[in-house]
């Protein structure tokens, strides 16, 4: 498997959109307060931000330069059509990272803490992005741990809060470095830990891949770009981390440790609350000379993007397992790349598509409403989904309801009805599903379900044929004279 036009380092990257009018540099002395944030909003999906010596720090941050899916496509060296299962081939395929020589790692060419003073989150750009954010928060920061049990690595992206200059606040979800740090902590012991910022594309989406646990998330970046990934081992620990970063920062999950974390504002558009987590300790900060600061402004295209994809793939390849007439998976944007599952199939029979949203409910317990629609329809245009919605569906046949089932805790309508919106643990994420057939009926008469089409208008030569457009367009017709 080789990937020969994948582009495996971020600077190359950056360079590429510069060269494309694809990236934007912003002038010097933005505010890391709300002010970067608003500026990469509105060049989100449009054009990568690079923030030169925003509120008066030495680094320079980059945000939003995987913010559109062709553009990831693009990073991957394949068509848009080509994404999916290019990441799951990747996924399923993994390429065992080679360690390089010690002293010689790009992301440790500087060192603070570690035996040269102390270290200080501070001369970090960290922004502080939405409105009720408690204060400054990494964004893109890819943890990586060990399995005290195994060795093993794993990868994740999780919010990080600045407490102090040596000392971070961190969301874990119930998954892989949860239970890490859980094994570590029931032995009383600390979990080592690296948060690395500043990667390539194709790293930060494998980082999200839905794997086993004790599949190293860094070895599928290393089928992504088609040869293994250049690691670096840590000074102060044992965790290896992608030799080319920009910054790692090294330190320690404690154990019988929480302090207040929150509100931040998330992927759904809304806070998650205050509430007691963990908290890292810093060892040690190492940078390459001049490190660029990549920042993931929340809910925006990068944000979701990197989510959907990886899901995406997961998701077309379970379905396909039990239903190998499933042809396309799509979470949609307004769907919080999360919750809506648009999927396109080639129906055999009456009754498929019923079994098809089971299946992709059971895929992932954020999967709160299914579309199914033919192979005629685009899952990746939500216009064309709403059209087969409103032209193959009738609510009476093609509707399923399941009640009361796991979804998102950080959807807010399924807090509803508990005292001051809060469920108790045990009821987080308690709501409904819903699944649509917007497939239309294998037999059906006459033309009543043919699509209208132009002959020829795909095939039209619009060049060729177009003589003049504009003012010009008037010359020497009817129109000219009157
Ligand atoms: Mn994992």
């Amino acid at each position: 498997m080789n990937a020969p036009t994948a582009y495996a380092s971020l600077r190359d990257w950056l360079r590429h959109l510069a060269a494309t009018d694809r990236l934007a540099a912003i002038r010097e002395g933005v505010s890391l307060k709300h002010e970067l944030a608003a500026v990469a909003k509105r060049l989100d999906g449009r054009r990568a931000a690079l923030f030169l010596r925003p509120g008066g720090q030495a680094m320079a941050v980059v945000s939003g330069f995987m913010s559109r899916r062709e553009w990831i496509a693009e990073a991957m060296g394949v068509s848009q059509g080509e994404l999916l299962q290019r990441f799951r081939d990747a996924a399923e395929r993994p390429l065992a990272w080679q360690e390089v020589e010690a002293g010689t790692a790009a992301c440790q060419q500087v060192v603070h803490g570690h035996g040269t003073g102390q270290v200080d989150l501070g001369a970090l750009p960290i922004p502080t992005h939405s409105e009720h954010d408690d204060g400054p928060y990494i964004t893109a920061g890819l943890v990586i741990a060990r399995n005290p049990r195994t060795g093993r690595q794993n990868v994740s992206i999780n919010r990080l809060q600045v407490h102090g200059p040596d000392r971070l606040g961190i969301l874990m979800l119930p998954r892989h470095l949860h239970s890490f740090y859980q094994a570590a902590e029931a032995e009383g012991d600390a979990l080592d830990v690296a948060i690395v910022i500043g990667v390539d594309p194709l790293t930060a989406l494998a980082s999200q891949a839905i794997c086993p646990i004790d599949q190293d998330e860094l070895e599928i970046a290393g089928a992504l770009h088609g040869r293994p990934l250049p690691v670096a081992k840590c000074l102060s620990n044992e965790v290896r981390v992608p030799a080319d970063a920009e910054i790692v920062i090294e330190g320690r999950l404690l154990p019988r440790v929480r302090e207040a974390e929150g509100p931040f504002g998330e992927f759904p558009k809304y806070y998650s609350a205050r509430e007691e987590r963990e908290v890292i300790q810093i060892a040690a900060i190492t940078t390459r000379r001049d490190p660029l600061f990549h920042t993931i402004v929340p809910a925006e295209m990068e944000h979701l993007l990197l989510g959907s994809i990886p899901r995406e793939a997961t998701l077309l390849a379970h379905l396909q397992r039990s239903f190998p007439n499933v042809t396309d998976v799509h979470l949609s944007v307004g769907g919080v790349a999360r919750y809506h599952l648009y999927v396109q199939m080639r129906k055999t029979r009456e009754g498929q598509p019923k079994n098809v949203m089971l299946g992709a409910f059971a895929g992932h317990y954020d999967v709160k409403q299914v579309i199914v629609v033919d192979e005629d329809v685009n899952v990746h245009d939500p216009v064309e989904v709403e059209w087969a919605v409103a032209t193959r569906f009738q609510a009476g046949r093609d509707l399923v309801v399941i009640e009361g089932a796991q979804g998102s805790a950080l959807d807010p309508s399924t807090t509803l009805g508990f005292d001051d919106n809060k469920p108790p643990v045990n009821w987080q994420g308690y709501g409904d599903k819903m699944g649509l057939d917007a497939t239309k009926p294998l037999d059906s008469g006459g033309h009543v379900f043919t699509r209208v089409r132009i002959p020829g208008e795909r095939e039209v030569d619009l060049d060729q044929l177009v003589q003049a457009s504009g003012p010009a367009a008037l010359c020497g017709t009817p129109l000219e004279r009157s």
